[in-house]
């Protein structure tokens, strides 16, 4: 490759501007899980929808002070009571049942006695309030509950739904085809051939892709052949939002990936990054699809899957800022620099004397499949002559798995 080698940043750069957020779809928020927001969600209603018992106790008039009250009632979660609370009277009430009309307070049980006669004697004052929680404490009607971009998780998913939302709009997943090339793969699990290999990029790239939100669809394998790559390449582009090309991108007689997606219209953005592993890595795009050439070494393939598609996948769904994010923390061992790439380690962080450090996780080769296994983030090492030592801080970037 003798031209020159562009920045992880200025790829990540290059990747996002081409990467628009795609258009909304309704979805009912129960089947929203991990969707993106594609619009502001407002509390439909008061939550508490009404004055709710905070205990089980009894509904009062703060003003009555302690003494005896008659019970008249009683109103239970989900069966309000009938009657209203008058003074030298109570209403029996369970915790986030609606406080009857006339209470102002709640008197906790344990603050009470039952007498004869449906009579209780209070044993401690409340004041005026109290262990009452009032109709939108939690949220007004049309407060601003979850902004646009936010992903739904279980959490969020819970607050629409108490705020009276049944439906929301949601970014379409990006549908992501996984493309494999190589003569040399094999299915998983069947006996290899001489020479071959089992093909574990496609299951890795789709497993990653779904891990960062996509649709994907079961991937598809193309041998070293041009007309082949061709066709299998054209397809793909007419079907997906982002296709992920593994291997033939270099520039050996059998990579045929950059000639067929020149063919076919796909306009080159970047080729060659300065990264260890990861240099050969490919991006283009046609129209709004995008398309990723990744190096097929497995740990180069994730490694700038995880620098370069994820973020595109994040954007894809409105969450643009999402693969940038970052951390830094010192290196528990020396890591000797390269002069022209800066490096991705793969990484564990481990206690050392109650400061965590970076550890790099076993022998990094882009090959060793091994060195992912318990990493957790991507050390970047700046590219450099010397060595970093023990202490340098180096920045983290998160290695989805
Ligand atoms: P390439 O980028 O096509 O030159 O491939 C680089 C290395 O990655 C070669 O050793 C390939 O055998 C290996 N490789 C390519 N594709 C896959 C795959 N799908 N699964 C596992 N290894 C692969
Ligand atoms: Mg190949």
């Amino acid at each position: 490759m003798s031209r020159q080698l562009i920045s992880i940043q200025e790829a990540r750069a290059i990747v996002l501007q081409a990467s628009h957020p795609l258009e909304g779809e309704p979805m009912e928020i129960g089947q929203a899980l991990d969707r993106v927001l594609a619009q502001d969600v407002r509390a439909a209603h008061d939550v508490p929808p009404f004055a709710s018992s905070a205990m089980d106790g009894y509904a009062v008039l703060a003003g009555d002070g302690a003494g005896q009250l008659q019970v008249v009632g009683e109103s239970r979660a989900g069966t309000p009571a009938g009657s209203r609370v008058a003074i030298g009277q109570a209403i029996r009430i369970s915790t986030g049942a609606a406080v009857p009309e006339g209470a102002d307070a709640v008197i906790r049980q344990e603050d009470t006695a039952e007498l004869e006669g449906g009579l209780i004697r209070t044993l401690a004052s409340v004041a005026a309030g109290e262990n009452v929680r009032p109709a939108g404490e939690v949220m007004r009607a049309g407060t601003q509950v979850l902004v646009e971009g936010t992903a739904l998780g279980p959490i969020e998913i819970a607050a629409a739904i108490t705020a009276g939302v049944s439906q929301v709009l949601v970014r379409r997943q990006p549908r992501t085809l996984v493309l494999g090339t190589g003569d040399e793969l094999c299915d998983p699990g069947q006996p290899l051939g001489p020479g071959q290999i089992h093909d574990s990029n496609g299951a890795m790239l789709r497993g990653l892709a779904h891990r960062a939100g996509a649709a994907v669809p079961p991937a598809t394998r193309l041998p070293d052949d041009r007309a082949r790559t061709v066709t299998g390449l054209e397809q793909a582009l007419a079907d997906a939002d982002v296709v992920v090309i593994s291997g033939g991108v270099s520039v050996g007689p059998h990579d045929h990936v950059k000639p067929a997606l020149a063919q076919l219209g796909v306009q080159e953005r970047f080729w060659g990054v300065a990264l260890q592993p990861g240099k050969p890595t490919w991006f283009g795009s046609r129209g709004r699809t995008l398309v990723f050439g990744l190096p097929g070494n497995p740990v180069s393939a994730a490694v700038t899957f995880a620098l370069f598609v994820v973020p595109a996948l994040s954007a894809l769904q409105g969450r643009p800022g999402l693969g940038n994010a970052r951390m830094a923390a010192r290196l528990g061992e020396p890591v000797r620099q390269n002069p022209g790439r800066e490096q991705a380690l793969r990484v564990r962080l481990e206690d050392r004397d109650g400061e965590m450090v970076v550890i790099p996780n076993g022998p990094q080769g882009s090959h060793m499949i091994t060195s992912l296994i318990g990493a957790d983030w991507l050390a970047l090492i700046p590219a450099g002559q010397g060595t970093l030592e023990v202490g340098s801080v180096v920045s983290l970037h998160p290695l989805p798995g």
